[in-house]
């Protein structure tokens, strides 16, 4: 079972994603940081508020950010429309992801794709645009990620 802790921001504008078939995987490029911080940062770029679905703390607790049911803004408008964005935090392109961050996206999928009934595609945002996001020391390809846990993914 999965914990994820919920706390109440508030967005503008948000539309429904009317169809969801993939996971994008980013780094926040910073040091540890909260939902709320990221909220508050894409705010500020004039955004409707936190444009991930999900954030994940070194320490391994899973955050809520945008309502999932919602289009994000994580990767670019070809892919928000049917991707749910999750944000590990931390900066990637100089050290890895902790275990318990890790082994808590594995739960985070798992749970996505249980709650959408499909064998959800699992990509880094790198693999749909261009950009370093999450971070060179990201453990990839997923067959990497597989040998530190439990993962499943369609063939
Ligand atoms: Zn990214």
């Amino acid at each position: 079972m999965i914990n994820i802790i919920s706390i109440n921001l508030k967005f503008g504008l948000l539309f429904p994603r009317q169809t969801t078939r993939r996971i994008l995987i980013h780094h926040s490029a910073s040091p540890d940081v909260s939902a709320a911080t990221i909220h508050s940062w894409h705010l500020q770029k004039g955004w409707s508020g936190i444009g991930y679905h999900y954030v994940i703390r070194s320490e391994g607790s899973v955050e809520a950010g945008r309502k999932v049911e919602m289009v994000g803004a994580h990767a670019g408008p070809e892919v928000n429309w049917d991707s749910i964005g999750i944000c590990l935090a931390g900066n990637f392109m100089e050290y890895a992801p902790t275990t318990a961050q890790l082994f808590a996206l594995v739960q985070l999928v798992a749970y996505l794709r249980d709650i959408y009934q499909t064998d959800l595609e699992v990509l880094r945002h790198k693999d749909v645009a261009a950009t370093e996001c999450p971070g060179d020391c990201f453990p990839w390809p997923e067959k990497k990620l597989a040998s530190i846990l439990p993962y499943k993914r369609r063939k």
